[in-house]
């Protein structure tokens, strides 16, 4: 086992990690900016480097700051968290080259399913199900793309190759906006993302955000650790997540569980990965693959009983999963409420000093936040300040123990989305379960209008 981990994040993710290295008396090394520099976990990790100045790009995201950082503390591995370079196949090649083990796949794979195309590829190949669409690029002749996405049938999404973070996407209803959509999408990808690939996939109106949770070693063994429902998105941001999905059977779960474990395999993935879908009309289609550990994770975490920090840091180490298929246990429910600072209802960011801080506690519930009484939240970062996860023996039970949670939380200073997360508790349809992706947006527009 490894006997000094450099975290390459900061926030709650930093904290998480370094509370997972802990338990399994690792030494950890904070990394971070000026403007993280009097936080809490920094100062609890055994040693740690300044970085870089507040802008991640001069931070977080420096990659020879970070490599040098993990020379100097003779650091064995580094934890990417997520976010900034997690899935980064550069930076994970270059901490590989330095001499270090990168805690996440390997470069080969991360850039295998950083690209849309070659990723479902892989996928179609693997026998995992996929959104119906163009058979890879959409080639230059307009034309030829016409008779593509004819057969596909309108409308359809236009997607960049190289695409992230809900970037790089196109709805077309008709024909006659076709061209337009794909010259526009292909010319914003190659300045966002610097490949100009664009392919067309059938366009599900109203579709829920289904994933799963993969974690693999390096010796072949791979094992699913159920579904979460993601389907609850502000500008295509997760805000609520639960686990198990509602009204997903155990017999779907198995059959698309073990085609994503099977595809693991085929791709000698390794380490933790999310395999992301659209659900409409009772069918799985798989969009995307997250190589990295999700901000959500914890909600899986509760409902199987698995550490998966801890298993991350122990396959990257080599060793052998002792866990196998028929031990996991999908038991009780268990919802997250991602705390943002920001206005609830506008989304706009609001950051500054917290001037009383109180975190809520009892049975089921668990707080993950680097936050303290009179932390600054700097205004350079995203906007997540903390994760409160509840759990309970019904959904029903995980959903009364939130309520309690989040109205005994006190945070003041800042804004933050505790009204919205309430409000959405109560919800009659959430209550109900099995809401679709755009329901969020939906109700966010109608309280505005109300304003
Ligand atoms: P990114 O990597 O940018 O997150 P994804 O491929 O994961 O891109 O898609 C992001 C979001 O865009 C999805 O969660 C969904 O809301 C929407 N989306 C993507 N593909 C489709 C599709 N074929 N039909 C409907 N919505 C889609």
């Amino acid at each position: 086992m490894f006997e000094k981990i450099l975290i390459a994040n900061r926030g709650e993710i930093a904290l998480r990690i370094q509370r997972a290295c802990r338990t399994m008396g690792i030494k950890t090394v904070a990394v971070h900016s000026t403007a993280d520099a009097e936080a809490k976990y920094v100062k609890l990790a055994d040693e740690s480097v300044c970085i870089g100045p507040a802008p991640a790009a001069q931070s977080y995201l420096n990659i020879p700051a970070i490599i040098s950082a993990a020379e100097v503390t003779d650091a064995q591995a580094i934890h990417p968290g997520y976010g900034f370079l997690s899935e980064n196949a550069d930076f994970a090649e270059r901490v590989e080259k330095s001499g270090f083990v990168f805690i996440g796949p390997r470069p080969e794979t991360i850039r295998l399913m950083g690209d849309k195309v070659s990723a479902k590829n892989a996928m179609k190949k693997a026998g995992v199900p996929c959104v119906p669409g163009s058979d890879g690029a959409l080639p230059e002749d307009l034309d030829e793309i016409k008779k593509i996405v004819k057969q596909i049938g309108y409308p359809v999404i236009i997607k960049a190759s190289g695409g992230g973070g809900g970037r790089g996407m196109r709805v077309v209803h008709t024909e006659a906006a076709l061209s337009n959509a794909v010259v526009m999408t292909r010319n914003e990808a190659q300045a966002a993302f610097g490949n100009p690939v664009v392919y067309a996939e059938k366009f599900l109106e109203n579709p829920r955000h289904i994933e799963f949770q993969l974690l693999i070693d390096e010796h072949g063994n791979a094992v699913h650790l159920g579904e979460r429902d993601c389907s609850l998105q502000r500008r295509h941001q997760k805000i609520l997540e639960e686990a198990p999905a509602p009204g997903i059977t155990e017999k779907m779960r198995n059959k698309i569980g073990e085609r994503c474990a099977d595809a693991c395999r085929r791709i000698k993935y390794r380490g933790v990965g999310t395999f992301e879908f659209l659900f409409e009309n009772d069918e799985f289609y798989f969009i995307e693959m997250n190589t990295r550990l999700q901000v959500e994770h914890p909600v899986t975490e509760w409902i199987t009983g698995i550490d998966l920090v801890q298993a991350q840091i122990r396959v990257a180490a080599h060793e052998v999963l002792t866990i196998h298929q028929k031990d996991i246990n999908i038991k009780g429910h268990a919802i997250e409420c991602r705390i943002n600072a920001e206005d609830p209802y506008k989304l706009t960011p609001s950051a500054g000093r917290i001037t009383q801080y109180h975190i809520p506690g009892g049975a089921g519930v668990r707080v993950d936040s680097h936050v303290y009484h009179n932390y600054l939240v700097p205004p350079h970062y995203d906007s997540m300040i903390g994760k409160i996860i509840t759990y309970g023996d019904t959904r029903e039970q995980a959903i009364a123990r939130m309520r309690i949670a989040l109205t005994e939380t006190v945070i003041e200073g800042i804004k933050t989305n505790i009204p919205l997360h309430l409000d959405l508790l109560a919800d009659s349809s959430f209550l109900h379960g099995g809401l679709a992706i755009h329901y969020l947006e939906q109700k966010l527009a109608l309280h505005n209008k109300k304003d």
